[in-house]
């Protein structure tokens, strides 16, 4: 019976050292700044923006809002992230996905400083983890390396299988298996024999969003199972992409959804966060 990978512990712990890191800084007269710009009224990217405020107050950080409009134009919001920009008391930007269609929020988002750009998604910064060489790392994959190394499982020499390709989950988290000497295989719709593959892996990440994608016949017994999926199931019930009661017996390690890898990615937002802040004061 696989042991819970519990994300609200992992993450307690590390948003208490970013809380001691902060107060040393403040020592200094320092104090990490985070500006979250939200445009147009989805209720979900609400409740994330609401949530990555209190994490800040938690943590003692000075935070920012911006609610804009559904219909800001693109120079409007260019303009704002060009002021955020050159802001001493801003160390971080972010801007909430998704963002209204007539808005290309690549392009956009390509306005934030790489040194600012706490989500990591900015090409210099993603040039710079591809190269192992970086600053930040995306929020999701780092609080996912979090998670594996809570369980004292190395990465290095295991085969690891990453389900999904996506810029902000698949690829970054499987250059960070890479990087952590996994070997690493990406899996993705046009996969031949997916369940042929993910039956190898000692380290199964799935990153699909499809409720009850991933079943038992899918997983090696004793594998390390992280479930990135947020869906919701028949009855409207948030769950994962992992079948969690017929994978569990058969895991080592398994990820809950909600209370896995969920609180780690806020968690991770303010350990990028607190690093700008340091970085942008020569520390
Ligand atoms: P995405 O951009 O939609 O990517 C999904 C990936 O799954 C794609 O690469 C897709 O392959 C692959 N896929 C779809 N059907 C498949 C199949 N039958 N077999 C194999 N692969 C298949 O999604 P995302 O942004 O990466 O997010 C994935 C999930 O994680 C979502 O549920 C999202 O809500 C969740 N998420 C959670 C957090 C968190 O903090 N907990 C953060 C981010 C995302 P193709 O590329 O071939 O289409």
């Amino acid at each position: 019976m696989a042991q819970i990978i519990s994300g609200k512990e992992v993450s307690a712990g590390i948003r208490a050292q970013i809380r001691r890191q902060t107060q040393e800084l403040a020592a200094a007269g320092i104090t990490p700044g985070l500006a979250v710009i939200l445009v147009g009224d989805d209720s979900a990217s609400k409740v994330y923006v609401a949530n990555k405020k209190k994490a800040c107050e938690e943590v003692g950080f000075y935070s920012e809002e911006y609610i804009r409009p559904a219909d800001e134009t693109e120079s409007e919001l260019v303009d704002l992230i060009e002021s955020l920009n050159s802001r001493r008391d801003i160390n971080g930007i972010l801007l909430q996905s998704p963002i209204p269609p007539h808005l290309d929020y690549k392009k956009i988002s390509e306005h934030i400083s790489p040194l600012k750009d706490v989500d990591a998604f900015h090409p210099y910064n993603v040039g710079r983890i591809m190269i192992g060489d970086y600053d930040f790392l995306p929020c999701t994959p780092a609080g996912i390396m979090e998670l594996i190394a809570s369980t004292g499982v190395s990465v290095a020499g295991k085969r690891c299988v990453v389900i999904g390709r996506s810029n902000i989950v698949g690829k970054p988290m499987a250059m960070l298996l890479l990087h952590a000497d996994g070997t690493v295989t990406i899996c993705h719709s046009k996969t031949v024999g997916l369940a042929d593959i993910t039956k190898q892996a000692d380290i199964l990440v799935s990153a699909v969003g499809r409720a009850g994608f991933v079943t038992a016949d899918m997983v090696k017994p004793g594998a390390v199972v992280i479930d990135v999926g947020m869906n919701r199931d028949g009855n409207g019930k948030l769950c994962g992409d992992v079948d969690f009661e017929t994978v569990q017996p058969v895991a080592g390690y398994i990820t809950p959804v909600p209370g896995g890898v969920g609180p780690m990615t806020i968690t991770m937002l303010l350990k990028n966060t607190l690093r700008a802040a340091q970085i942008q004061n020569g520390l």
